[in-house]
Order: structure tokens, then C-alpha cells, then sequence
């Protein structure tokens, strides 16, 4: 603390991201990133993009836009890009989610939403999920100025079909409704074809996990025009340049880079479901995961006990202190080598 402090910093509660040690041998299966190497189009692009460094980069980053459409059947100027998927949403906060009326969001979900409410002095209010930790819309007919929804749902990997988000749309056509489709690639229906047909829906994803992109820190919002150019108002009042030249060359190769995509998101799809056999063997309740990690409680042994157990022996995954949720770990989809060491290494704990 420090007197030099502006008053909203008192009462922020930030973020923590998952732990991202530098140990070797680690297998790390707690930040949901993606166990394989990105597209080696990839590489390339952002190799020759150093050429670039001296200027500036493009600030609408307009051939990434381009190609997302080309990807999405939308148009460039529905496309909005940003400094990862969090900067979308945090400029989504601010440019759109901000009313008298709460904000909806369910009570477990991704734990930035809170934080950015904070930032922001977003008014919300949280809606538990069911008994089977699952969204149920029903519980959306409350008085709210907007619904914000993760999509699988994080942390519990579970999907609502596209049918379901269009209902709500069609439901509350002067809510906007705001879908996180952040791991929607690895099974999940993405709201993206309705954008066309509803005026009040924002889908947001990102490079991080499908793309295997983490590290580049590229996210996007597909939308129609008015929502989008909220995003630009935002963007174009806090920083001009939020892709530098890497991010862009290297997001539009991975994007047109379809035959990796195809590959290595059914590869982990693949390993989710062995996973799941396994742990389910092993004692654990595992709920349907649509994502790249499941969410998995032992019916003997505490979360808490099993992440530290794990972790001594350099396997992490990760363990939220969070009612409702503490018995359960999340456990990200690695590679079958890494699946293995850590059934290796439950079959000896449960
Ligand atoms: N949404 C969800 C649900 C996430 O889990 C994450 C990753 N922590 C993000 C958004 C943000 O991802 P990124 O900023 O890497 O695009």
C-alpha cells in the first residue's frame, strides 16, 4: 500500500493466473495450454515478421480481421482483434457490459469476469449452476441488463448446445448476450453462425488454446457492426497497437494452417476421453468435458490433498479453494505420455 495510490486500486482483488514454474521435467497440467507445438506456418510467419520491427504494426490489424472472416463467413468490420482473449473481454466490460441492470454471469465460471467487474464497477450478479454443475438458462428469466456465458464452461468443461444460446437470444433480444467460446474448438457448438440472425450476441475466442498460441497473446470478438465498433472506441482510447507484428503474421498462418488444426485438436480430443476412462476407473466422478482439461473429484480424497500429492511429485494441475468446487481438480489434456504419468502417479495415491 502506498499513499501514491489511486483509490480504485484499493479495491481491486486481481486475477491470479495458474502457476507457471520454471522447473524441468515438469509436466504442467494447469493453465489449459495446449501440449503440442503451433502449426510450423506459424514459426515461419513470425520469423520473417521481424523484418517489420522497425515500424509500426497495422493498428487494425486488418489482415488478421480478414482472414478470421474469411474463416467465420462474417465480414472484416465484424471482426474485432486484441491482446488475447482477456483484452477482449476486459474492453468488452467497459464498452458494453456497464448498465444499471446487473450483469449475469453463473457463480462458477472464469474467474477474470469478477475481477474485471471490479475494474470496471461493473454491477453483477451471480447464478448458480445446478446440482450437475451445469448452466441452466431457466435461471436466466431474472431482471439483468446482459448475460455473459463460457462456452464449454470453465472450469467445468461442460457445453450448452447451440440451440440453447439461441433460445436465450430470441428470449431477451435487448440483453446482449456475450459468449467466451475460449476452448469451443475441442467439441462444443460455437455461436458464431447466429451473429448474422441477432444483433445482441458477441462471441469471443481466442489463439491460446486450439492454435496452441498462449504465448502470442492473440484474442478476437466476432459481432455485428455496432458491438464491434464499441470495441474500437475502447481500443482506440487506451492503445492503438495491441497485436504487434508477430502477433499478426502468426495468428493469420495458423488460422489458414486448417490441416494442423483438424490434427492436433482431435488428438487431444482423443486423449480427453482416455483420460476420462481412466480417472473414472480410479474412483473419479468426471463431468463431460467439451474442453481441453476435465473436472474431476475423487469420492475418497480431498482436491486440496491430491494437487499437493501431485505436485511433489512434478505433475501440477489445478485446484481452486472455492466453495462448491474445492474437492474438484482441473486437469488439463496433455499429451498421452503426460496423461499417463499422472495416472501413474494417482493409481498409487487413491
Ligand atoms: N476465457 C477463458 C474461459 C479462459 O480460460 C482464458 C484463459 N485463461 C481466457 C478467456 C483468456 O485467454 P487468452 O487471454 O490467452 O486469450
Amino acid at each position: 500500500m502506498s499513499r501514491f495510490w489511486s483509490s480504485v486500486v484499493h479495491t481491486l482483488s486481481p486475477y491470479v493466473p495458474g502457476e507457471q514454474p520454471k522447473i524441468d521435467g515438469l509436466v504442467k497440467l494447469n493453465t489449459n495450454e495446449n501440449p503440442y507445438d503451433p502449426s510450423p506456418r506459424a514459426l515461419t510467419a513470425i520469423a520473417a515478421a521481424a523484418e517489420r520491427l522497425r515500424l509500426y504494426p497495422d493498428p487494425a490489424a486488418t489482415s488478421l480481421r480478414e482472414t478470421i472472416a474469411a474463416r467465420f463467413d462474417v465480414a472484416a468490420n465484424e471482426v474485432f482483434v486484441g491482446n488475447g482473449s482477456d483484452e477482449v473481454l476486459a474492453h468488452t466490460f467497459q464498452a458494453l457490459l456497464r448498465h444499471d441492470a446487473p450483469l449475469l454471469f453463473p457463480d462458477i465460471t472464469y474467474s477474470f469476469y469478477p475481477v474485471y467487474c471490479r475494474l470496471y464497477g461493473v454491477n453483477h450478479e451471480v447464478v448458480p449452476l445446478d446440482g450437475a454443475m451445469r448452466i441452466d438458462l431457466a435461471d436466466y428469466r431474472r431482471p439483468g441488463s446482459a448475460v455473459l456465458l463460457c462456452n464449454p464452461n470453465a472450469p467445468t468443461g461442460i457445453a450448452l448446445p447451440r440451440a440453447a444460446i439461441e433460445a436465450l437470444l430470441t428470449e431477451h433480444p435487448d440483453r446482449l448476450v456475450v459468449v467466451d467460446e475460449a476452448y469451443v474448438d475441442f467439441g462444443a457448438e460455437s455461436a458464431v453462425p447466429l451473429v448474422a440472425r441477432h444483433d445482441n450476441l458477441l462471441v469471443i475466442q481466442t489463439l491460446s488454446k486450439s492454435r496452441a498460441l498462449a504465448g502470442l497473446r492473440v484474442g478476437f470478438a466476432i459481432g455485428q457492426r455496432p458491438l464491434i465498433e464499441a470495441l474500437e472506441r475502447v481500443k482506440d482510447s487506451f492503445n492503438s497497437y495491441p497485436l504487434d507484428c508477430f502477433a499478426i503474421a502468426g495468428a493469420v498462418a495458423a488460422i489458414e494452417d486448417d490441416a494442423w488444426f483438424q490434427e492436433t485438436r482431435q488428438r487431444i480430443i482423443q486423449s480427453r476421453e482416455t483420460l476420462t476412462g481412466s480417472l473414472t476407473e480410479l474412483g473419479f466422478e468426471v463431468l463431460p468435458s467439451q474442453a481441453n482439461f476435465v473436472f474431476a473429484r475423487h469420492r475418497s480424497h480431498r482436491g486440496a490433498d491430491l494437487a499437493a500429492r501431485l505436485r511433489e511429485r512434478g505433475v501440477l494441475v489445478r485446484h481452486f479453494q472455492k466453495p462448491r468446487i474445492e474437492d474438484f481438480l482441473r486437469i488439463t489434456i496433455g499429451t498421452d505420455e503426460e496423461c499417463g504419468r499422472l495416472i501413474g502417479l494417482l493409481r498409487q495415491m487413491v
